[in-house]
């Protein structure tokens, strides 16, 4: 039977309980998902891919249906290269979605066979992002309910000490 697999990339700078929930969720539909840390980023961030990519291999151990991975240049150019089409996102606000449909048809212009699938997130993951979760471990507050143990551990090295 033909697999179905879906590439989820992003920066994951850190991953949150928002990226998890839509990975964790969207293995209803595919029988494995590939999370794609993106390397060469607009965004500066703080954590190396390597870092990004070790916090996911940590919080997905033991899933055979989540491959870690990185990646450098267009995702069209990565999908090509492991002949998987299928993209999935998540989308919180308005803004995302804003976002989302230019990248999702820049990337149907450049490669036509590039589906980009969306999954709506959970509603307590609505207002949390990488950024703000990064704010609220600098100025002292818990990541509870928005981070996994092992991404927290890693934020408050790298920011508090
Ligand atoms: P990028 O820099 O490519 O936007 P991100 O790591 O910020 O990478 O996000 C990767 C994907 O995860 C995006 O589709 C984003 O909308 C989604 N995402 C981020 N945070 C959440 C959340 N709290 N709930 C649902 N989806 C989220």
């Amino acid at each position: 039977m033909m697999k179905r697999i879906a590439i989820c990339a992003g920066s994951f700078d850190p991953p949150t309980d928002g990226h998890i929930n839509i990975i964790q969720r969207s293995l209803g539909i595919f029988d494995k998902v590939i999370v794609a840390v993106a390397v060469n980023m607009s965004k500066q961030p703080i954590f190396s891919p390597e870092d990004r990519a070790a916090m996911l291999k940590g919080i997905f151990q033991g899933n055979e249906h989540v491959e870690v991975d990185v990646f450098e240049g267009l995702l069209m150019d990565y999908a090509r290269k492991r002949g998987v089409f299928t993209l999935l996102r998540g989308i919180r606000t308005m803004g995302d979605y804003e976002y989302e449909s230019q990248m999702a048809l820049a990337n149907k212009t450049l490669e036509p066979k590039l589906e980009t699938i969306y999954m709506f997130t959970e509603g307590k993951y609505a207002h949390l992002s990488s950024s703000i979760i990064k704010e609220i471990i600098a100025f002292g507050g818990e990541g509870k309910g928005m981070i996994h143990p092992i991404v927290e551990r890693k934020l408050k090295e790298k920011l508090r000490t």
